[in-house]
């Protein structure tokens, strides 16, 4: 088929939905949501459910030895590497039906459709399901995508333990993952990832489809404020070093230098104070600052103000400031061809479309060190994720999944 013809592929909306559904019915919750931890043996009905559904599709299976899928549908030329799309089947102890289940499922969509029109490609298409990538059986998150990306060893992978001490190695082997195919050295063409959001900018915009530009880079901070404590009625105002007082102004501060460099963020969210007696001055105040930007040059400014800020403060409070930065995690940015053939997608299809910047981590960070990688956010309602009551509009998903379908068939022609 020449290349025109893409313009008449549609996938088909009610089989998206309908495998979206079934697979939710695979741990679901009482309150609409679902509960299907990574390597339980939910997960590894999933698993199957997805495997049968792509053997079923014609596709052959590779699992790798931390249990990556990958389900491929030959080209017509097999020795090009694949176009890849993929997300993860495994969700939070109260996660929603949408959250990586619909990019492993519009993969399969894709292939589907490409099946119904007897479409070839150039290259192959195939789709991924990366392991435990929500991070909440065992932690770090997106830990068998970092493994493909040569962020974390393969040994580190297997040893991450849950809290009854069961590591990856052995629950993989349990619910029969643990595959033969080595982990990373796969080169793909092309690496996409659809996702919902899970942020609440493209429906406060009316957009149906998010041009992904990358993820923004994080940085955290830990922060201990150390005044003195003293009696809440006998020490006069002008002898005080308030700790708490000055930690408030740190708050103020943090939220000041994100709305000066916006579109950056800024948060204070866990503090604790001492000795948290409701008539003693604090004397000792901890917190954690968490800031973030699209853009590392930005951070880096968010980051002095914070010190200058901070030095501003305490100095002025007669209060001692410890201030330490413990996590800093580079912004990416995704690739410009990739990027590229997600927005001429969306425009060609018609459908609403904006640049936009991930505030979540997904797998396809770690898969772009390793290959060319776009993504393609549609809405969520109200931004609502890693709830029970996250919800997406089929009409939305099916628009993402079109989209997905016309980058990956171009990339792959
Ligand atoms: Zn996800």
């Amino acid at each position: 088929m020449s290349t025109k013809t893409i313009q008449n592929l549609q996938i088909d909306q009610d089989r998206l939905w309908d495998s979206l559904m079934e697979m939710a019915k695979i741990g679901a919750t009482d309150k609409g949501g679902c509960a299907r931890l990574a390597l339980t043996d939910l997960d590894k009905q999933g698993r199957d459910l997805f495997v049968q559904w792509c053997k079923d599709a014609g596709c052959s299976i590779t699992v790798d030895r931390m249990g990556n899928i990958f389900a491929r549908r030959p080209g017509r030329n097999n020795d090009l590497p694949p176009v890849v799309t993929g997300s993860h089947l495994d969700t939070q102890p109260t996660g929603g039906k949408f959250d990586g289940v619909f990019g492993v499922l519009a993969g399969l969509e894709v292939i589907r459709t490409l099946n119904d029109y007897k479409f070839e490609t150039e290259a192959p298409i195939e789709v991924s399901v990366w392991t435990n990538e929500e991070g909440s059986r065992f932690a770090p998150a997106m830990i068998a995508s970092g493994v493909f990306g040569g962020v974390f060893t393969e040994e580190y992978g297997h040893s991450r333990a849950d809290l009854d001490g069961k590591t990856i190695g052995e629950e993989l082997k349990r619910i029969g993952y643990f595959g033969d195919a080595p982990v990373g050295g796969r080169p793909f063409k092309a690496f996409f990832e659809a996702h919902i959001e899970q942020g609440p900018i493209l429906e406060a915009e009316q957009k149906t489809i998010g041009v992904v530009q990358g993820i923004q880079g994080i940085k955290w901070f830990e922060v201990t404020l150390t005044g003195q404590d003293c009696h809440a009625g006998t020490t006069p105002m002008n002898r005080r070093k308030d700790a708490m007082l000055a930690a408030a102004r740190m708050v103020d501060l943090v939220n000041r230098i994100a709305l000066d460099h916006l579109p950056g963020v800024g948060t204070v969210g866990l503090m604790t104070v001492h000795p948290n007696s409701r008539n003693v001055i604090p004397g000792k105040v901890f917190f954690t600052v968490d800031l973030r930007h699209p853009y590392d040059e930005e951070l880096e400014k968010m980051k002095a103000a914070l010190e200058a800020g901070a030095a501003e403060i305490c100095g002025g409070l007669g209060v001692e400031c410890d201030l330490q930065e413990i996590w800093n995690s580079p912004a990416i940015h995704y690739d410009p061809a990739c990027i590229d053939a997600v927005r001429r997608a969306a425009d060609e299809a018609g459908l609403p479309n904006r640049d936009i910047v991930s505030g979540a981590g997904h797998d396809a960070g770690y898969i772009a060190r390793v290959a060319p990688v776009g993504m393609i956010f549609v809405p969520c309602a109200e931004g609502i994720s890693h709830n029970e009551i996250e919800s997406a509009l089929p009409e939305d998903l099916a628009a993402g999944c079109n989209v997905l379908m016309r980058a990956m068939v171009e990339l792959a022609a």
